[in-house]
């Protein structure tokens, strides 16, 4: 099962099941109780109830547009909206919700979203750079800057590798995104 923004399913995710969905009650392999059927058919996400909205994730429309005018000031606002309006709906619409502990808009870097692609630790980090810390520090997401501290890198960031979603019995996670378009990367903190 491959999405466009999440790097590996299985691993950072979770594993398929063969049981009920949720939306279409077939008995089937599924994804926290939706098949896959579900996730993909746009006709099918039209129809999905209310209730099981929080099974997808949350798009940042202003800010795909805000980057891409940014990008490309030549291109006219029916065309900026046309293509974040494909992004927003496979954020919205194809792409599961993640195992955190709280709800987040999905970030977006060079005018589109980005794709999940490991769980920060001390060496993750130490692979991008010399200087971890300094590596970890800078790729925060602006929402979060403000909470970092001094000692944060020491006393919060694992100092074990998480190779996968069993591995994260922490009480803050940190969700690293990375560019489709470039190297770029941001890490999103979430705390219990
Ligand atoms: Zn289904």
């Amino acid at each position: 099962m491959k999405f466009k923004y999440i790097l590996d399913y299985n691993k950072l995710v979770g594993t398929a099941t063969k049981e009920q969905c949720r939306t279409c009650n077939t008995n089937t392999l599924c994804l926290n109780e939706v098949c896959f059927r579900c996730y993909q058919e746009q006709e099918s996400l039209k129809k999905c109830p209310e209730e099981f909205r929080d099974l997808y994730t949350i798009a940042r429309p202003e800010e795909i547009r805000k980057q891409l005018k940014d990008i490309h000031p030549d291109w006219s606002d029916h065309k900026i909206d046309e293509i974040a309006r494909i992004r927003d709906n496979e954020i919205e619409h194809g792409t599961p919700v993640i195992n955190g502990y709280q709800n987040f808009q999905w970030p977006c870097i060079d005018g589109d979203y980005v794709e999940f692609i490991a769980y920060g630790c001390k060496p993750f980090y130490n692979t991008l750079s010399k200087n971890g810390k300094e590596a970890f520090e800078k790729s925060i997401h602006d929402e979060m800057k403000d909470d970092l501290y001094d000692e944060y890198w020491e006393e919060r960031v694992p100092d074990e590798i998480i190779n996968s979603v069993g591995e994260t019995n922490y009480a803050t996670l940190f969700f690293v995104f990375k560019s489709l378009h470039s190297d770029k990367i941001v890490t999103y903190m979430d705390s219990m």
